[in-house]
């Protein structure tokens, strides 16, 4: 090989190992060069060239709807989304209007149109919503691939090229559509100069279990199209024409790699049980209906944590009873007879809702968030603890309420799910009478106060996502203090020690239902500390079970005790992978 290789490291997005070709999607944005002025009689036939043009970009949103159903379950609420817009005035009546009076051709009217939504967006404040321009933005573009192509028209129109081989995509960054619009099954690898761990290549790879690296900026400065590619998705590296030995070293570690994980997989729906004998609850977590497939081939032992708010967030108003329950019945039902835990409504913070009044706090994280906002908004409350008891009657259901802070507001709620079990009672509708409650232990005094919240419950479960923001004061969203966002701090590790400690003497059921539960050097620390269930990721259920199956739990107590004894969260890191010799990533 004549090309001295080049290794470059970005952000491990997706683990595994590609090898192959390069495909460089260099634009796959549409631009719009010019406006040409139509004659008046030739305005009507642009009006409906426009309109040929939304009804084939709905059809092209529709089929691509049922190709992601398949693959990425999760993510279907996006073309939902892109439907919506599609359909929105501000494109398509503006567009026809801009066409009438200004006698111009589609496209640079649906600039036009375009430009205006971007000023209505720069006005906004919310965050989350001010983002969704880049939706918009994605279904202009298609709707100009859309339209039909003359010679005038305007258009630069430049398609993602197909792939005829098997390749690795090489990109700025990925769009949602972009990648549901690649041939999937020829891509053995995504690499892109932006993105993050959580943004949509990530997520997509990890669904579709394709390495990926991402945030390695400037990397279309040096690969080409057709280079010899190696994708490290474990450890964020990428090889450009490598060398003989390193091809062979990759071979070999892909090899090793995909036996292992094959092993892995077979295993995912075995117990997970110490080398002595102790047996780990393993569950999943899950934001989606569509994500119960997932988390059931996975092996998982139950659903330890609905997210329910993403049902509320995806919706433009606040979902029905009807439509609620119809969602937790059929997950309850899928998973019958193992058990669904939903938790009741945690919006606000950095969940973002289009209602106004949630989304202007200085400090949304300490604000009007989870059970606050339900028992502010107790409408909201009622109707979503009826659809969770209505479907409590099709399967095991839990119900967990989330921020708890202290005694007040446990048995305020409470209450109000006794009311809505005796007005159930008293329309005779069914629901099941034995009903799990249990709250999430993530606020610190509801640790303080563990011992007296314990006897009004049946479960705590431990979200370590916020308890160490609001233990350690760090803004989970905030990149500024990412830094110092750490799970292994000595603070966090005695507040899950003294959770065990009161779990065990009211013998209630503790788990941990944070990111800490699904990382691989957290498990066995948490293990260590007495945890008895897990709940994670669906896709991180298989490697974690095989984990729990190589511990030894007396040892990992012994050992938790030692970690005990430390003063840092570095010297507390570095003893952990020591001892487990795994690259925390
Ligand atoms: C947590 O806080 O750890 C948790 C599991 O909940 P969420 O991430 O949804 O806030
Ligand atoms: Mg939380």
């Amino acid at each position: 090989m004549s090309n001295k290789s080049i290794k470059v490291t970005g952000i491990p997005a997706s683990e595994g190992i590609g090898i192959g070709k390069a495909h460089v999607i260099i634009s796959p944005r549409v631009r719009v060069y010019y406006q040409y002025i139509l004659e008046p009689i030739a305005v009507q036939k642009e009006i409906e060239r426009f309109e040929k043009a939304l009804k084939e970009t709905e059809n092209h949103f529709r089929s691509l709807k049922e190709k992601f159903e398949e693959f990425f379950e999760n993510q279907v609420y996006l073309f939902e989304t892109y439907l919506m817009i599609l359909k929105d005035k501000a494109i398509r009546d503006n567009t026809k209007k801009i066409i009438e009076t200004e006698h111009v051709n589609a496209e640079w009217a649906l600039m036009k149109s375009m430009e205006n939504i971007r000023q209505m967006f720069s006005q906004i404040e919310d965050p989350y919503i001010k983002s969704r321009i880049e939706d918009v933005e994605t279904v202009v573009e298609r709707i100009i691939r859309h339209l039909p192509r003359e010679s005038n028209s305007g258009v630069n129109n430049n398609f993602i090229a197909p792939a005829k081989k098997r390749v690795i995509i090489v990109a700025r960054e990925l769009s949602p559509l972009d990648t549901t619009e690649l041939d999937i099954s020829k891509v053995m690898g995504f690499i892109t100069e932006l993105g993050g761990k959580t943004g949509h290549t990530a997520i997509v790879a990890q669904s579709l279990d394709i390495p990926a690296v991402v945030g390695l900026s400037g990397i279309l400065n040096y690969v080409k199209d057709g280079d010899l590619l190696i994708v490290d998705g474990i450890k964020g590296e990428v090889i450009i024409n490598p060398d003989e030995t390193e091809l062979e070293n990759y071979h070999e570690k892909q090899y090793t790699y995909e036996r292992t994980k094959a092993t892995i997989t077979r295993k995912a729906h075995l117990p997970a049980i110490t080398v002595d004998g102790k047996r780990v609850l393993v569950k999943a977590n899950i934001e989606f209906l569509e994500e119960v497939v997932s988390a059931k081939t996975n092996g998982c032992e139950g659903i330890g944590l609905y997210r329910t708010e993403f049902l509320y967030l995806r919706s433009r108003a606040i979902p029905s009873e009807e439509e609620l329950f119809d969602d937790y019945r059929q997950v309850v039902e899928l998973m019958d007879p193992l058990p669904v835990t939903l938790r009741t409504l945690d919006i606000g913070g950095d969940k973002f809702t289009s209602k106004p009044n949630l989304s202007r706090e200085t400090n949304p994280a300490l604000g009007l968030r989870a059970i606050r906002f339900c028992l502010k908004e107790q409408g909201v409350f009622r109707s979503q603890l009826r659809a969770i008891l209505r479907a409590s009657a099709y399967g095991n259901v839990r119900i967990m309420f989330p921020m708890i802070s202290g005694l007040e507001e446990l048995l305020a709620a409470k209450a109000i799910l006794e009311s809505v079990k005796e007005e159930l009672k008293s329309q005779d509708i069914k629901y099941a009478q034995d009903i799990k409650l249990g709250i999430m232990v993530e606020v610190p005094s509801a640790v303080t106060l563990a011992d007296v919240l314990a006897p009004e419950v049946d479960f705590f479960s431990i979200g370590t996502n916020d308890l160490i923001q609001y233990a350690l004061a760090i803004d989970r969203v905030n990149e500024l203090v990412a830094e110092m966002y750490k799970p292994f701090h000595p603070a966090i590790l005695r507040m899950l020690r003294s959770l065990v400690k009161v779990a065990d003497t009211y013998g209630i059921e503790l788990s941990v239902c944070g990111e800490m539960a699904g990382d691989r050097l957290c498990i066995p620390l948490l293990i260590g500390a007495g945890i008895k269930e897990l709940s994670m990721n669906p896709k991180s259920i298989p490697i974690a079970k095989e984990i729990i199956r190589s511990l030894n739990w007396e040892e990992e107590k012994a050992n938790f005790v030692r970690l005990m004894a430390m003063r840092t969260a570095e010297e507390i890191k570095e003893e952990l992978e020591k001892r487990y010799g795994i690259e925390k990533q």
